[in-house]
This record gives C-alpha cells, structure tokens and sequence, in this order.
C-alpha cells in the first residue's frame, strides 16, 4: 500500500497513469466520481477539486451546493482493467468538505469517522469483516440485466463454469488492488456467490465494500454478467447478505476475548451482543434499507428474521463464530449489500457500543431453530422479530434516539426524507402479485 504523496507519484510516473478518478459515495452507498488528469495531482490532494453537491443523493440544497474532495491517500488504486503498456487509470476514495475545509456532515465517510471517533474517546477501535454475496445474472441480447443464474451450481460447488472463471478474476483483480483475500466460493443458490477479504479498522473496511462491490460489477460486464448486490433478487432462494463480522480492539488485544469464560467470552462481549439485540431494530432501516431488504428476512433461507444470539445456529441475528483470541468476534447477520456500509457498520458499532454503556448480560442464546417455533414458544423466550418491511423499520428509526445520534442530524433528516419516499412509491405501485391473484376473483 502506497501511502505518501512521493510514492503515489513514483507510481502515478512508473505505470503511465494518465487519468485519476475521484470517488465518493452518496448516501445510499453509491459510487460517484470525477475524472481528472493526473498532473492535477496537487491540487486534489490540497482538496481543490470542487462538484456540485446538489445534484447528489442526500447532500446539498441547491442555495450552498459547492463541496470539495480530498482524496484519502491510503486508498490509492491503479485501475487493474485500465492498465495498457503505456496508460492506466488510478483511483482515490474521498472525503467531503465544505468551502471552509470543515468536513461536510453529509459525507457518509464522515459519519463512520465520527462512530470511530467516539469509540476511540473509550480507548476502543472497531474492527470490521464484512462477507458480501452476489448475484451473476445473464444479460439479454440488448444487454440488459435478467434475473436468471447464469449457472445451476450450489453451496462450494466447484463449478467448471463460467462463474469459477469470474470469480477468479474478481479475486485477480481485487488482490492487484491491494486486497488481502481469504476465501472465495459458490455460494448455496444458483448463480450466487461471494469472495471474502480480511478484515481491518471500520473506515479501511467500508472504503473495501464499496471497492468489492465496484470491482464485482465491471469484472462481471466484462464477461457479459450482470453482477447484483439485490438482497432478494429471485424468490423462493437465497437472498445475498452482507453479514458484518464486529470486535473491539483495546491496545491492538481483542476486548471480546476472556479465556476464563465458559464461552471464552468477555463482559464487554456479552454487553456488546446485549446492545445489538436491544438497539438493532432502530437502525435496521440503515442496515436493510430497501424495500426488498425485508423479501430476504424470512424464514427457511439462513437470513435472520428474529432478534437472538447463538454460537452456530444461523437462524439468529447475531451468531458468534468458533474462532477464538484475536479472531474472537460477533457476526450480525441481517445486514444486506444494498446498505451504504459506512452508515451501517456506523449503525452496528453504536448500537454494541450503547450495551457497552448499559452494561447488562444478554438473554440466554438461543440454539434451538427459531424458525420452527412457535410464536408462543418465541414470547415465552422473549425473541422479537426484526422489522418485517421499510416502513415499520423507518418508524422505529425515526422514534429512537440512536440513529440520530449514529447520523447526525442532516443524514438523518435526508435518509427518512428520501426512504419514506422510496416506501410511498412502492406503497402506491400495483405490482404483478396483485394482478395476477385478483384480477380475475374479483
Ligand atoms: N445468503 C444467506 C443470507 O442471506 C447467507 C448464507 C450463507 O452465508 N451461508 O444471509
Ligand atoms: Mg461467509
Ligand atoms: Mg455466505
Ligand atoms: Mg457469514
């Protein structure tokens, strides 16, 4: 990883890079950028290079629109399908700031920052591995996205087929980009997959998801693919999660790990795990914040549908891994690849820190499958279920007071304005299902 300007223009000189991108993300995670040349070096790393924020999802009004970048050196690329003998593309990621050169609070970037930041006032840093599925979809002859698997292998499955060849190549590709890959295979449905890279501090880790999900797309076009992070894309399957693997470091040592526990477990572990089961319905509109977020979170299709912990049993929320001392961590698995990971690793780190602050043990974890019981049996154990659609998850949102404090005021605002309108659209939508079951009963 290159990390000083000296270096990062030795670079820029060595592969004939010509042209830098600029990118940010918008508040739903999407990936933006501005082309410059590279000899413009200087000026975007003094954080000249000036866009109008207005024209960005969840950023400015259109009276106070101008924002600047300045790129992260740390997240310095060369574009791999770029490179040519004598030309190449580089990117950087960025952070936002206004004219001032205060940071822009509507920077998701900023807001990860921010959760780190308060953790870091508890002597903690959040530790991040993310695992995000996806689709590769057929195109049609126009080129256009299907939804049909572009193969029939499952779970493992090695597969002498086109999606072996991607994958390899998104794996290529990821590692000429400085990625540390550690696992990379089908997954359980049809044309699904995921590729695993290591974890590292929440900020290097979300900068990576974004990264993933870029590289996934362009790699997968260029096998004529469409690659897709829809939690839900076709029914009766499985959708794609994005489970977020989470600890806390103290000293560079592992808090969540105590040898002289039943579970190897610590306190602050378990008062973590508490405060994701109590806080997570509040920012699960962050972490699943689609409409087709909630088609995944039902039963039968290892997505989470009820708030309980477990050491294996992966109809719960939160699962915690066999892996002990430095790997010791908690997996939260309703998150799904449509989420903006800075908000939702943001999301998921405030709500574990606030049962830091509580300091109370969670309910017993739950080993039996939740799926095959009964809603009795459930309130019996005192399991909730997870917000079942955008709406309920928005209210439960707007009421707390945690993500507003996760977001800060202007996210918060633009997130329920823009989200209440994406719910309004599909509420007033007649979709195919209804056609097709009443038109000719009624
Ligand atoms: N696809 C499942 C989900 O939606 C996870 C399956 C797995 O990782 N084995 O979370
Ligand atoms: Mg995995
Ligand atoms: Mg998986
Ligand atoms: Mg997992």
């Amino acid at each position: 990883i290159l990390d000083t300007l000296s270096e990062i223009k030795a670079e820029i000189a060595e592969k004939h890079v010509e042209l830098l991108h600029l990118q940010f993300v918008d508040l739903e995670g999407n990936l933006k950028h501005v082309t410059i040349t590279a000899d413009q070096i200087d000026e975007a790393v003094e954080g000249k290079m000036m866009f109008d924020g207005s024209s960005i999802t969840g950023f400015c009004p259109i009276n106070q629109s101008d924002l600047y970048l300045k790129p992260d050196l740390n997240t310095f690329a060369i574009i791999p399908w770029s490179v040519e003998e004598k030309y190449a593309e580089a990117r950087f990621l960025c952070s936002i700031h206004n004219p001032d050169m205060t940071p822009y609070e509507g920077d998701p970037r900023f807001v990860l920052q921010q959760a780190m930041k308060r953790a870091k006032s508890l002597s903690y840093s959040i530790s991040i591995g993310p695992e995000l599925e996806f689709f590769l979809f057929k195109t049609d002859e126009n080129g256009n996205p299907t939804t049909n698997p572009h193969d029939l292998g499952g779970y493992f499955e090695p597969a002498h087929d086109l999606g072996e060849k991607v994958r390899l190549e998104i794996y290529r590709t990821l590692k000429a980009m400085g990625f540390k890959i550690e696992a990379s295979h089908h997954e359980v449905a049809n044309g699904q997959h995921e590729i695993n890279f290591r974890f590292n501090d929440a900020l290097t880790s979300a900068d990576n998801a974004t990264t993933y999900k870029w590289v996934v797309k362009n790699v997968a076009k260029q096998f004529n693919l469409h690659a897709s992070f829809m939690p839900k894309p076709v029914q009766g399957i499985n959708g794609s999660g994005m489970h977020v693997n989470i600890s806390l470091l103290k000293d560079r040592e592992n808090t969540f790990y105590d040898e002289n526990d039943d579970m190897q477990l610590s306190n602050e572990a378990y008062y973590f795990i508490n405060g994701i089961l109590t806080y997570i319905e509040e920012v699960t509109a962050i972490t699943n914040p689609i409409v087709n977020s909630y088609k995944r979170l039902v039963p039968g299709f290892e997505a989470p549908c009820y708030i309980a912990w477990s050491t294996s049993n992966r109809s719960t929320l939160i699962r915690i891994p066999a892996k002990r001392e430095a790997a010791t961590r908690i997996e939260v698995r309703h998150p799904d690849p449509s989420a903006n990971p800075y908000l939702a690793y943001a999301a998921i780190a405030e709500a574990g820190m606030a049962g830091i602050a509580l300091s109370e043990f969670p309910k017993a974890a739950v080993h039996d499958d939740i799926f095959s019981m009964t809603e009795s049996e459930r309130l019996e154990k005192g399991i909730k279920h997870l917000p079942d659609n955008l709406e309920t998850a928005l209210d439960l949102l707007e009421n707390g007071p945690l993500a507003k404090m996760v977001l800060g005021p202007h996210v918060f605002r633009q997130f329920l304005l823009h989200k209440r309108a994406e719910w309004h659209e599909y509420r007033n939508t007649v979709h195919l299902w209804e056609i097709e079951r009443y038109q000719m009963k009624f």
